[in-house]
């Protein structure tokens, strides 16, 4: 396994692999890997030869009072478990490497990211989009996997790759989750015993929206209104709960098959997020 600071190491390591003919797969991060990563990168060595993990904790997407400094780190431990997976090259690049002084460019996929996650994250879905364009500009991957715990992410990604004619194939991985329920994150770490303990009633709150609607129930707005009940009873600070369209993220009149229950929920000051698919 290599571990390459440099866009131009990286760009030459990929040339020669492609002349070799090796289809290159990506799943891009920000670190403090988990087992969610972890599957994403065992998806991605199944569909390629050639396996490039990047760790890039990306400023522009974190606004201005969010977490960006505290995010988890450990770079250490991350080599140690993309190691024992196979991987081929861990791209870590600085920050100057990737946002040079003078740096002007970025890239946003229209209304998309200004509804669910970027009603009150703004920015957020402009530096995903532009650093994830970067990286396959960089990595020029054939293949790139995601993980549906960020579902609006893969949407706006699928849109750009489609706007704009990008030759990568967008594989997404399903949401692994702890013992009991709670979508992996790296930013679980910020979570007190205590409100680690509260946390559960996210997953549990979705799985019971996926029973009631097997058992007839259609209005979302019943739906919601009772998962933020659950959620607010255990001290959760409901950020949104909302019924949309898988495809479109457009709200839905009544629950359906492939209607997407997405939600975003504090505990203290750790915003987290999870979603189902009825
Ligand atoms: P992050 O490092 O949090 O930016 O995540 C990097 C990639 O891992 C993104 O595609 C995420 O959607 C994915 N991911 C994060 N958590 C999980 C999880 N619990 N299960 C599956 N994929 C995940």
């Amino acid at each position: 396994m290599r571990f390459v600071k440099k866009i131009s190491t990286l760009k030459k390591i990929i040339s020669h692999r492609k002349k070799k003919g090796d289809i290159i797969g990506f799943v891009p991060t920000m670190g403090y890997i988990h087992e969610g990563h972890l599957s994403l990168v065992r998806t991605a060595r199944k569909q390629s030869q050639f396996v490039v993990v990047s760790i890039f904790v990306n400023p522009p997407q974190f606004g201005p009072k969010e977490d960006f400094r505290a995010y988890p780190r450990d770079l250490k431990r991350d080599m140690q478990l993309l190691k024992k997976e196979g991987v081929d090259v861990i791209f870590n690049p600085t920050n100057k490497e990737i946002y040079p002084e003078g740096y002007k460019t970025y890239v946003e996929v229209f209304d998309l990211s200004k509804i669910l996650c970027g009603v009150s994250r703004p920015t957020h879905f402009q530096g995903v989009t532009t650093i994830v364009l970067k990286l396959f500009n960089i990595v020029q991957p054939d293949i790139a996997v995601f993980g549906k715990k960020d579902y609006q992410q893969t949407v706006i990604i699928r849109q750009m790759v489609k706007d704009l004619n990008l030759d990568v194939k967008i594989v997404i991985g399903k949401i692994v989750r702890e013992k009991d329920g709670l979508a992996m994150s790296s930013r679980n770490t910020y979570l007190s015993n205590d409100e680690r303990r509260r946390a559960v009633v996210l997953y549990r709150s979705l799985q019971w929206v996926k029973n009631a609607y097997k058992k007839g129930l259609r209005n979302p707005k019943k739906a919601t209104q009772r998962i933020n009940n659950m959620i607010s009873k255990r001290g959760g600070r409901v950020n949104y709960v909302e019924a949309v369209d898988k495809d479109t993220l457009k709200p839905v009149r009544n629950l359906k098959k492939g209607t997407l229950i997405g939600l975003a929920v504090y505990f203290g000051k750790t915003r987290l997020i999870d979603n189902i698919i009825i």
